[in-house]
This record gives C-alpha cells, structure tokens and sequence, in this order.
C-alpha cells in the first residue's frame, strides 16, 4: 500500500494502476472533514511521488462515494474573517488542483452519492464512471452558500454555463441518465460493472485511445462562448434563478454571478474569484441559519433514530379512514413499501381514497420516477375493505376518522378488539388528547399519537405523541414506520394540540386580534409572506379549512383557558358561521375557482368585508413590522412554552417542527432561533409594547429571567 490513512488509503490495481481509496474510519459515510482532505493531499504526494504510476482511480469503499464536506465544521470556519475564509477554501482548491494535475490520467469511479465537496472531486479528475444506482449533485445553496472547491468553475467548463447554472443554482441531486445526458459523467454502468469499466477506461487513457491532457485543459481554459454569447446565457438565466429562489435566498443569485465574473478567466484565477464570493456567503445570517437547519435536521433525525433503536418493524399497516387525511397515510405507506389495509365505513369514500392515490401515482409515473409496473404494484398493496376481517394481522393501525372524541373512541375501541397482541394503536388526532382518547382502550399502552400533516406525501413532519400510559415500545414502532414512510418524525408529549398546533393556534389568535383591530387581512398576508411564510394566516386558514380551526380552537381554549379562550366572536367563528369553509368549499376569506390545471386559485372579492362587518375593527394601515410583531410574538411565546413545559424536548426538535409541520421559513432558522437572533431582551421588550393585547402576549418568566442573564436557547 502506497499510503494509508483513517480515510483515505492507496493501493496497488496492477500494471501501474493505482487506486486512492475513500474509507472513513468508524463513519458509515465519507465525508470531507479537515482530517480526510489532509490526508487526500499526502495521498496525491505519495501517487505522484511514486515511481512507475500510470493512471489513478478514485473510488470509494463504503455505498456511498463522498457524500460532502463535513458541515459540521461549517460553523467554525463560517465565523472567520473573510479573508481567512478564502484563504482556508484555497488550501482545499490546491489539493482538488494537485488531483487534476497529476501526470497521469484520472478517473473518479462512482458508486453512490457524490454531493457537494464529494462531486467536485470527481469534477477535478478527467473521467466520471457512474453507477445507475449513484446520485450525484451540487446543493449547496440549500445552505445558503455554493460550491467553493471549483465546482462553479470545472462544472461550467465542463458541461457549458447554460447546464452548470441549472445545476449549480437549483442545487438538485441528479440521477446518473441526467448526469450522462448533460455530460457532467462519461459513462453509466450497472454497479457491479463500475470498477471494471472505470479502471478499463484509464487503460484506454493510457493507451492512448483518449486524450485525457487535452479533455483536462477544457476545465483550466474560459468557458468557451463569445462575450455576447456569456452575456445573453447568464442574463435570462438571472429572472428564472431569482424567482424560483426568491428575495430572502440569496446564494443562487450569488452563484450565477460568480460563474459569470469567472467565465472569461483560467483556472486559477476563476478559482479565486470563486472562492471570494463563497466567503462573502458564508458571512450571511442566511447561511448561518441555513447550516444550522441542516444540524437541527440531523439532530431531530438521530433523536428519532435512538427512539425508534430495537423496534419491530411494521409489516403489515393499516388506516381507519379513506378521507384526506387517510387516503394519504395509504399512498405514502404502500408507495414507501408497507402494505396497508384501508378500512372506511363508506364505500365510496374508499373509492376515493384510492382515486387519490392512483392520481398521485399517475403523477409520479408522469415525471418518469415510476413505471407502469411499480404503479400497479404500489396499488395492490394498499388493500380497501368496509369490515375488520383481516385486522388480526396488523401490526400498527393508523386511526384517521373524523375529528370528534366520541367517534374516535368507539372507533378505536371497536379496532383494538379485533388486533393481534402487541399490536399499536395510533391516533392521527389533530389536537384531541392522546391521554383522553387512551381512556376507551384496554391497553392504553400499546396506543400513541401519529399526526401526520396535510397533504401526507409532501409534509415531512409526523408528530408522534406519547400519551400517560404510552409504553416505549409502542413510541419505537410508531417512530420507526414514520422513518419507512420517509417522513421525518419528533416524539412529543401530550397535551392539547401537541406541538405544531399548540403553536400554530396563538399564531392565529394573533391573526384574528390583527382584524379586530383594523388590519385588512391581505395586508396582513401579504407582509407574512414577505417575513419569509409560504402563505399568509388567512390564505393558510382557508388551506386548513375554516371548520377544522374552528374545532380546533375549541380544544385549545379548553385546554389553556388562561391563554386561548377569547371571549366574544371572532373572524374565524364567523367565517365558520356563514359556511365559508375556506378551499373545500371554494370559499373562504379568498374565494377559490380552478385554474387550468384544476388547482383551487385564490381570488379576492370585495364583499367579503361587509360578511366581517361588526368583528373587524375600522379599517388602518399597519405598517408591516408591526403585523409581524403582532404576528410573531404569540406563537414564539407558545413555543417556549412548549419547551419549557416538557412537550418537546430540545429546542432543535421544536424548530424542526415548525418548519417540518408549517412551513416556517428556514432561512430565519425556527421560532427559537429566531428568538436568539433577536436576543430575548429585545424580544421581551417588544412584547412588552403589546401587553394590553392579553395573556398571549405575555413573555413566561422562565423567558425574562433568560432576557436578563443574556441566555439563549442554543447556546
Ligand atoms: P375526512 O372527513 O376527509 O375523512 C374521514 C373519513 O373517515 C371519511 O372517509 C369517513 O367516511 C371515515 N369514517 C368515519 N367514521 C369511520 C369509521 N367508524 N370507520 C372508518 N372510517 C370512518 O377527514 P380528514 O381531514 O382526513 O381527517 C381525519 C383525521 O385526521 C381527523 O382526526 C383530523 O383532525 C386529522 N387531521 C386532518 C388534517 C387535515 O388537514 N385534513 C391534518 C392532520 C390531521
């Protein structure tokens, strides 16, 4: 062996053939952290040093290739200056350049996820062979910054600006047809195939048979358009990438200008431009509170992982109910590999469930991600039924009726006499206690909330709720069938509204006292969603439904009189007085009509006011830092709270669940980021100017006596 490290070593292929092999120690990954680029770059030394070499391979012995940089040492290096941000990203751009400069040929063989750091390595070789089963990518700006160790730069040259903008700028992992089609690889081959085909393409290179010096100088000259040509690529390009990012993302933007300040350039001076653009990203708030997203994600993910540590798997599910809700929990389970019986009491409710999932599927075959077989056979593992007859192998059944404590409990009570034992019960409640419901079972301790979020395919978010008598084993399981699913789930414990709707209703209290006071609600919406929200509070109260607030209000002033309760009508009941039911019933505070695609679109209608008439104060103008205050304080209050009073346990898990569950915006990091940015003195303060607005506005004393001592919630 001609090197060898804790993750990265150097063998011997024969025939002058060697082979720099990646293989963090103790990781189930490679990743690059400081430690494995330090050793790349003895690694390269010993190669070129060596006598006799004639072409290396890169490749990995894990399932993955490399799956990035380490972005845990982000947020040290993010918080040095920029100067030495540039210089330490330069060291690592002098390893990438010492590969490609190696005297012989290189080929970088792909075997499974290749992102980021990882695939600019492979950008640094002079071939890419790629597994069908790899995935290869540049998603940095998901972290509000982008490639720093010359992807911008090889990419562009390699597969021309149009492409490398899409790639660089939608930060998507791409599939290795995609990767092949726009040449970011030289060829796809099955995995059993790669290393043969990668080490047999090096022999050609050192054959002769391909000319790898000149393929390799593509990289190191300007890209190769016209000066007008550049100016027309990268200036259409500028009005798409800025609207798909939008105002509060900056990185993608960023990356399309850096591309286009290098693109005249040569190597090494591109890859200076580059880096210094990269260091003015990683100074943004931006990037913080994206890097800090990705560490929450991967703490509320290994929290799940210790909860779900030893549990049975679910192999056989099934879901009371074929409605929204139920209907979606179906698809996602069978899509995702569980069978499931969906049982209803209505025929036809059945047949609509199962309409929703094969449109789903039609979907998913119409984006070329499924085939005509796999539709077929995800349909026949979700099995429709009207009676309990084959319960007696279920091992987790997902109760998904309607939203009434009565109906729940018979129903629940009626299911649990027909399971096997062991089996779990799960409650897909929206706010009703999990305790409370636990009272109609016999063995309240295999029963436990599973709140998944609408629509179930695409929220991330299932909250698992662990009621009095909920025993650890029935947490695991219900935990790990979220994981199959591939959602992401956060054990909370119970109380009204769990988390996120804990919190989303003081959000929307706040909402409705906005009104009372004057507010015109698309003014409110309309500065929500400039705050960074994917929709404001009356368009998302119309997307929830108005019934369901409702209801759900009941609960909550039930459950926190002190806080919740509100006396007198407000705009929510009278919405719901007047049946204006928000999207389900094409009414709501926007009035609804299908667009070309049958998709409800919001439209305003003037009259509405006059429906609001006697619960909506004289209409003012608020300037829209005070509706966000206004909107804000409520529900960051309420999710301190909800930490404070053990409902979830870390504040990363309680963030997560506010992005995850509604869409907070990521880029402000979660409530309890948000609250440590502004510094909880200036937080209480401005509470304070609110206080006559009630309880909700009332910072706890837990929050003050933090405010005073300069404590925050992460540290
Ligand atoms: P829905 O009205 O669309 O569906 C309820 C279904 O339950 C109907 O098909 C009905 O026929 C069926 N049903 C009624 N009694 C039954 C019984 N005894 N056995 C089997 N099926 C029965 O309601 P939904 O919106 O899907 O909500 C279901 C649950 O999910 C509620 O508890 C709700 O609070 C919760 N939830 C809803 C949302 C949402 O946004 N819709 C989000 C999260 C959670």
């Amino acid at each position: 062996m001609l090197y060898a490290g804790q993750a990265v070593s150097v063998r011997d292929a024969g025939d002058g053939l060697y082979e720099i092999v990646f293989d963090l120690a103790g990781e189930s990954v490679n990743k690059f952290n400081q430690a494995t680029l330090n050793e790349l770059r003895d690694a390269v030394a010993a190669v070129r040093e060596a006598d006799g070499v004639k072409g290396v391979l890169f490749s990995s012995a894990k399932d993955v290739f490399v799956v990035g940089a380490d972005i845990t040492e982000f947020t040290g290096m993010f918080e040095n200056g920029e100067d030495e941000i540039v210089a330490g990203i330069l060291e690592t751009t002098k390893i990438f350049n010492a590969v490609e400069d190696l005297p012989v040929p290189t080929v970088a063989a792909i075997n499974g996820i290749a992102l980021g750091g990882g695939f600019e390595l492979c950008l640094a070789t002079d071939y890419r062979v790629m597994s069908t089963k790899a995935k290869v990518g540049l998603p940095e700006v998901k972290l509000g910054i982008y490639p720093g160790w010359g992807g911008t730069v090889r990419l562009s040259r390699l597969i021309g600006v149009d492409n490398a903008n899409e790639w660089v700028c939608g930060g998507s992992e791409k599939k290795a047809a995609a990767a092949l089609k726009d040449g970011a690889v030289d060829a796809v081959v099955a995995p059993e195939m790669l290393r043969d085909a990668a080490l047999d393409l090096l022999r050609q290179c050192i054959d002769g048979k391909f000319d790898y010096q000149a393929r390799r100088a593509e990289k190191q000259q300007p890209v190769t358009l016209s000066q007008i040509e550049q100016m027309m690529a990268f200036e259409s390009a500028k009005g798409v990438i800025g609207a798909q990012a939008g105002k509060h993302y900056p990185a993608p933007l960023a990356a399309l200008a850096t591309m286009q300040k290098h693109a005249g350039l040569t190597r090494d001076a591109a890859l200076e431009v580059e880096a210094r653009g990269f260091a003015k990203l990683a100074k943004t708030d931006v990037s913080r509170a994206l890097v800090g997203i990705f560490m929450k994600d991967q703490a509320v993910k290994k929290a799940a992982r210790k909860h779900a540590r030893g549990a049975e798997p679910v192999k056989q599910a099934a879901v009371l109910g074929a409605g929204i809700m139920g209907g979606g929990v179906a698809y996602q389970s069978a899509s995702r590999g569980t069978p499931i019986l969906m049982k209803d009491i209505n025929e036809q409710a059945l047949q609509l469930g199962l309409d929703e999932a094969t449109k789903l599927l039609a979907g998913q075959v119409k984006r070329g991600r499924l085939d005509a077989a796999g539709m077929a056979k995800t349909l026949t593992q979700i099995r429709p039924t009207l009676n309990y007859g084959d319960f007696g192998n279920v091992d987790l059944v997902v109760e998904a009726v309607v939203e009434n404590p009565k109906i729940k409990k018979a129903v629940l009570a009626e299911t649990e006499s027909h399971l096997k034992d062991g089996a779990i019960l799960a409650s897909n409640t929206s706010t009703i206690s999990i305790t409370e419901l636990a009272t109609a079972l016999e063995k309240p301790e295999n029963f436990c909330g599973m709140h998944f979020f609408n629509p179930v395919h695409r929220m991330p978010l299932v909250e698992v709720i662990r009621g009095e008598k909920t025993s650890d084993e029935a947490v695991a399981r219900t935990v790990a069938y979220a994981q199959a699913m591939g959602k992401t789930p956060i054990v909370v414990n119970d109380c009204p509204g769990f988390l996120v709707n804990r919190i989303l209703f003081p959000y929307f209290a706040g909402f409705s006292l906005l009104l009372r006071d004057g507010a015109d609600f698309r003014q409110v919406d309309k500065a929500m969603e400039g705050f960074g929200w994917p929709m404001g509070p009356a368009y998302l109260l119309d997307v929830v439904g108005i019934d369901t607030a409702y209801h759900g209000d009941e609960v909550m002033a039930q459950g926190f009189p002190d806080r919740m309760a509100h006396e007198g009508e407000n705009v929510v009941d009278r919405m719901f007085k007047l049946e204006r039911l928000g999207q389900k019933n094409g009414k709501g505070f926007y009035a609804y009509e299908p667009d070309r695609k049958g998709k409800p679109k919001k439209i305003f209608d003037e009259s509405v006011f006059e429906l609001l008439d006697g619960v909506v104060g004289e209409r003012q103008d608020l300037d829209a830092e005070e509706i966000i205050a206004r909107m804000m304080i409520p529900l960051c209050i309420e999710t301190a709270r909800c930490l404070e009073d053990g409902i979830v346990a870390t504040p990363a898990e309680a963030d997560m669940g506010l992005v995850y569950g509604i869409g907070f915006p990521p880029f402000r990091g979660g409530a309890l980021y948000y609250l440590d940015e502004m510094g909880l003195d200036r937080f209480c303060e401005m509470a304070a100017r609110y206080a006559d607005l009630g309880p909700l506005y009332q910072p706890t004393e837990r929050m003050k006596q933090m405010a005073a001592n300069g404590e925050t919630y992460y540290g």
